[in-house]
C-alpha cells in the first residue's frame, strides 16, 4: 500500500498536476524570506489559474505539496478546491500535545455544509489506513478537530490505558 507517512518531501517528479487549483495559495500562511502572506488571503503572485510567477516562484512553495499531490490513490476529483478540503502532512516536533507533532489535517477551504462529507471521511479513511498511528485533525478556521485516532480511543492513549492493545501501539508510535 503506498504510504504518505514520512513523504515530506516533494515527489519528483510530482505524480500530478495542479490544474487551475490555487488552494494552497490562498489557505497557508507563509511567512519566508521572499514571501510573507496571511492565511486566507489569496498570495499576490496568483493569477487565480496558477501562480504568477512559476518559474522564480520561492523554495517555499517549491517544496510544499499537498496530500492530494502526493498520493494519487485518492480520487482524481477530490482536488483541495473541487473537494472544498485540503490536506497536508505537517510536524511541529516541539508540541507538548502528542497528536500535533506529526499529523496530517485537512483545512476546510469552504462552509463545511457545502461540502461532501463523505468524500472527506473518505480521505480520512485512506490517510488512516495507510499511516495508521498518524493522527489526523480536520481545521476550520483554525479550530482543529482530531478525526484519527477517534476520541474514544484517543481518550485511551491519553489516559496512559495499557489494557487496550491500540492505545499501547499508539503512545509507542507517539513518543
Ligand atoms: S492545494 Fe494541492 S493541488 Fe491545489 S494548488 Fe496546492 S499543491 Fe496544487
Ligand atoms: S508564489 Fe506562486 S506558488 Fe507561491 S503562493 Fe504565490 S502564487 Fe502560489
Amino acid at each position: 500500500m503506498y504510504s504518505v507517512r514520512y513523504n515530506l518531501q516533494p515527489a519528483k517528479p510530482a505524480p500530478r498536476q495542479c490544474g487551475e487549483c490555487v488552494a494552497c495559495c490562498q489557505a497557508l500562511r507563509i511567512d519566508s524570506p521572499q514571501l510573507q502572506k496571511q492565511s486566507g488571503v489569496l498570495c499576490p503572485n496568483c493569477t487565480g489559474k496558477g501562480c504568477g510567477i512559476y518559474e522564480q516562484r520561492p523554495q517555499v512553495c517549491r517544496e510544499w505539496l499537498c496530500t492530494w499531490m502526493r498520493a494519487p490513490e485518492i480520487p482524481e476529483d477530490f482536488r483541495p478546491d473541487l473537494l472544498g478540503v485540503m490536506f497536508s502532512y505537517e510536524a511541529q516536533s516541539a508540541s507538548a500535545n502528542p497528536f500535533e507533532r506529526r499529523y496530517f489535517v485537512g483545512r476546510y477551504l469552504r462552509d463545511p455544509s457545502t461540502v461532501d462529507l463523505a468524500k472527506v471521511e473518505q480521505v480520512i479513511d485512506y490517510l488512516a489506513r495507510a499511516s495508521v498511528h498518524v493522527p489526523v485533525w480536520l481545521s476550520k478556521d483554525g479550530e482543529m478537530r482530531l478525526v484519527h485516532p477517534r476520541k474514544p480511543l484517543a481518550d485511551l492513549i491519553f489516559q496512559g490505558d495499557t489494557a487496550s492493545a491500540d492505545a499501547v501501539a499508539w503512545r509507542n508510535a507517539l513518543s
